[in-house]
């Protein structure tokens, strides 16, 4: 039996326009795209109490963070999730 075409439209897979990982339309739920729904920002934090300042021996991250969750490491795993998005949609 053939399969519909929008079964293997599903079943492509495409590459998510924030996260920028592959992944497979069919698979996608609400937990699948890990992101930080703001910027990596550089500067203090908005609760005025972390004041970076960058000494010699600090990595050069030490006054940058994400604003939405103050993550300092530019890799650090999102801190929200959604569905993956397709630059189909
Ligand atoms: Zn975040
Ligand atoms: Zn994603």
């Amino acid at each position: 039996m053939e399969k519909r075409e929008k079964d293997m439209e599903d079943e492509k897979e495409r590459v998510c326009k924030r996260c920028k990982k592959p992944f497979i339309a069919s698979l996608n739920d609400s937990n699948s795209c890990r992101f930080h729904p703001s910027f990596f920002v550089c500067r203090r934090h908005d609760d005025q109490k972390r004041y970076y300042e960058l000494g010699p021996d600090d990595p050069p991250y030490a006054a940058k963070f994400y604003d939405c969750c103050g993550a300092e490491d530019p890799n650090a795993p999102g801190c929200s999730t959604n569905t993956h998005v397709s630059y189909d949609d």
